[in-house]
């Protein structure tokens, strides 16, 4: 206003010397040219005036939103709520703010205003985020717990971004990304790829150790010739069971989320599983003993898949049961119930502690048992692969003593 009122003082001073000058005498050119100055000197005054405006204050209309803002950390908690990852905001006192639904689920309800360390004690976690506070950058570490179950998080700070700008209080996102469930599959990837190699060695170790006695003191005779020869052909082929039900099983992991579609009917992919063990239950003196329904058993599902399963477990059965001398396989369709089908041995049973991590790759009761029975300790796995493809399901019933039921339920 004051640079205003000095524009218009201008102009009255030009108007009152060009009056002057006028009437002095002079140059009415010169009186104009004076006049003319102090309009000029109004209108910059003017532009000065509303540039000055617009670069201080904000347009009306963005004020106005300010004031109109819900308070920010409802807005946040609300937004949060449908976010699957546990979230806590905490202020710059690290006192809890709010926490979403997800943290409710994974960590129990925490009240506001309580501090975080009353929750955590992990020196690390109360660094880090005594660090964000400080500093206002992100951070993040890697953190496990115990109790209630062992899990592994990475948890993360960061700052709000603006949230003390609208005349609230600066505020910290305090998330927890489970990766308990990544972590447990690395360790079965490399678990598993450790288990393969030592399966393949052994058999590779024995190859090279005859081809090189072969070569050196058994050069020259025959007959130890012969007995080394039929021993390596055991082990080439047993490296290649372990290859075949290796790539099975990668297999059957490619097409895990995929249902099979088509109709099989079960009863003649048992007989025909009973007729390709034959020779084999003969060998070990074995009956297999079919009961199967008059009637179709359909099922959805792969047939070739089915048949591998009913041949895992009838052979397990004739092997590891052989003392009982009978398999029982019984095929059952009740009215209104799953189909199921049951394959029972009398043979000296499975220890109750074994049982839960029977169908874990390369697990196996005895593993000098298994071997000796060309076993590779993928059987069980497959089967269970193939069952999970097929939403089915494997009951294992056994008693020392007495005998095991693996069953499939449909
Ligand atoms: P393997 O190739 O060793 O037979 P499987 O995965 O088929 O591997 O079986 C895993 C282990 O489960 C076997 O080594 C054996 O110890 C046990 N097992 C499987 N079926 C039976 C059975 N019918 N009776 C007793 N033990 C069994």
């Amino acid at each position: 206003m004051r640079r205003m009122r000095s524009g218009w003082a201008y102009l009255l001073a030009a108007v009152l010397i060009s009056v002057a000058a006028y009437l002095s005498g002079a140059d009415p050119v010169f009186a104009v040219i004076l006049l003319v100055l102090g309009v000029l000197a109004i209108l910059v005054q003017k532009g000065d005036e509303q540039a000055e405006v617009s670069f201080v204050a904000p347009p009306e209309h963005v004020a106005d939103e300010a004031e109109d803002d819900e308070p920010v950390l409802p807005v946040i908690l609300s937004t949060l709520s449908a976010l699957d990852l546990p979230v806590f905001i905490i202020g710059r006192d690290g006192m809890l703010r709010g926490q979403n639904f997800a943290a409710e689920k994974a960590f129990g309800t925490l009240s506001p205003g309580q501090h975080i360390s009353a929750r955590w004690r992990s020196p690390s976690i109360l660094d880090m985020v005594r660090e964000t506070i400080a500093t206002d950058e992100p951070n993040q570490i890697e953190h496990s717990e115990r109790l209630p179950s062992e899990r592994v998080y990475i948890v993360r700070i960061a700052p709000v971004p603006q949230s003390a700008e609208k005349g609230g209080e600066a505020l910290f996102l305090l998330s927890f990304r489970d990766i308990s469930e990544l972590r447990r599959l690395d360790r079965m990837r490399s678990d598993f790829v450790a288990n393969a190699s030592h399966e393949l060695r052994t058999p590779l170790a024995s190859l090279r150790g005859f081809i090189e006695t072969m070569q050196g003191p058994a050069r020259g005779d025959p007959k130890a010739q012969e007995r080394f020869l039929a021993i390596m052909l055991e082990q080439a082929n047993r490296m290649s069971r372990l290859v075949d039900d290796l790539l099975s099983l990668s297999r059957l992991e490619l097409k895990a989320h995929l249902a099979p579609d088509q109709k099989v009917d079960l009863v003649p992919v048992i007989g025909h599983v009973r007729d390709s063990l034959t020779p084999l239950a003969r060998d070990l003196d074995v009956e297999i003993r079919l009961h199967l329904p008059e009637d179709r058993v359909e099922v959805l599902g792969d047939r070739d898949e089915l048949v591998q399963v009913f041949e895992n477990l009838i052979e397990n059965a004739c092997k590891y049961g052989q003392e009982g001398r009978v398999v029982d396989v019984y095929v059952r369709n009740p009215q209104g119930g799953p189909v199921e089908v049951s394959v029972l041995d009398f043979g000296p049973g499975i220890p109750a502690e074994h049982v839960p991590r029977l169908t874990e790759r390369f697990y196996r009761v005895s593993v000098a048992d298994s071997r000796s029975k060309k076993g590779t300790g993928l059987g069980l796995a497959i089967v269970k692969h193939i069952l999970t493809r097929h939403r089915a399901r494997l009951i294992v019933k056994s008693a020392v003593g007495v005998g095991t039921e693996f069953t499939v339920r449909f």
